[in-house]
C-alpha cells in the first residue's frame, strides 16, 4: 500500500541525498513540495499541489514547484505522467508495487490505478518474441468513470460523420476545410 504521511521522513532524507550528491541545497520549499507528493497517494498536478502547499500555509510559487518536481523526477523517487489533458500529473514511486497502469475519466479527470499480471506476461512474451528487452511500459485507458456515467456524461465523439459513405461515394477530397489548412499563402 502506499505511504501515509507518518512514514515520509526516510524518502525526504533520500531526496535531500540525492541533492547534496549534486551539489544542491537542501532547501525548505524543496522539502515541503517532496511532502506534498510523498504524501499522498493521488496523480497531483502543479495546480493540485500548489493549493495543497498553500492550505499549509507555503507560497512557493509555481516555478519553485516545477523545478523541484523536475528533481525529483529525475531522482526516480517520483512519476511523471502526460494523460494529454495539457498538464502534467505526478506520482511517488513509493509503493510497493509500483507497476501498475491508469484509467483516466475524460469528464472529471479522476485517475484509477489498475494491476494486471496477465498484462505483465503479454508485455513479457511480446517483447521476447522480438528479441526486444524492455525497460517499461504504459498504457492508460481513457472514456467516463461510473460516477460520470452516473451523473450523465456522455463520450464526445469528434470524428468525421460518416467515413464509409465519403469513402463509398468516390469524392474524399471533397471537404478540404477540416483540416484548417488553408491558410497558408
Ligand atoms: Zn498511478
Amino acid at each position: 500500500m502506499r505511504l501515509g504521511p507518518a512514514n515520509v521522513e526516510p524518502y525526504l532524507a533520500i531526496f535531500g541525498r540525492y541533492l547534496r550528491e549534486h551539489g544542491l541545497p537542501v532547501t525548505h520549499q524543496r522539502r515541503a513540495v517532496a511532502r506534498a507528493v510523498f504524501s499522498s497517494p493521488r496523480h497531483q498536478s502543479v495546480e493540485d499541489l500548489d493549493r495543497v502547499l498553500r492550505e499549509n500555509d507555503l507560497r512557493l510559487g509555481k516555478a519553485t514547484i516545477y523545478r523541484t518536481l523536475d528533481l525529483l523526477v529525475r531522482s526516480g523517487l517520483v512519476e511523471e505522467h502526460d494523460f494529454g489533458e495539457g498538464f502534467k500529473r505526478y506520482e511517488h514511486r513509493l509503493s510497493r508495487d509500483p507497476v501498475h497502469h491508469h484509467l483516466v475519466c475524460i469528464e472529471s479527470g479522476e485517475v484509477i490505478e489498475f494491476r494486471s499480471e496477465e498484462l505483465q506476461r503479454i508485455v513479457e512474451e511480446t517483447a521476447s518474441r522480438h528479441g526486444f528487452r524492455p525497460t517499461h511500459h504504459k498504457l492508460v485507458i481513457f472514456g467516463l468513470s461510473r460516477a460520470s456515467q452516473e451523473s450523465g456524461a456522455e463520450v464526445p465523439y469528434r470524428g468525421i460523420t460518416c467515413p464509409i459513405e465519403v469513402a463509398g461515394s468516390g469524392e474524399a477530397g471533397a471537404s478540404s476545410e477540416a483540416g484548417g489548412s488553408a491558410d497558408n499563402t
